[in-house]
């Protein structure tokens, strides 16, 4: 599928461009900024642990000594 894309540094349409090719980057015809459409930034959950949360995954330092 092709976008019609704003530049977001100089404001320029640029038209046509398949971003599902380039997962969303694209290079400005006028301006040449590369810049990512934040749609197709894929983000990862990372769980934040607290410090008593993580003592429950600690291993003792006597089992670790015996591998
Ligand atoms: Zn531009």
């Amino acid at each position: 599928m092709s976008y019609d894309e704003k530049c977001p540094v100089c404001g320029t349409v640029n038209h046509g461009v398949n971003l599902d090719e380039t997962e969303g980057w694209m290079i400005c015809e006028h301006c040449g900024s590369e810049t990512q459409d934040s749609r197709f930034i894929r983000r990862a959950k990372i769980p934040v642990l607290s410090a008593k949360a993580a003592a429950k995954y600690a291993v003792p330092f006597d089992l670790r000594a015996s591998k």
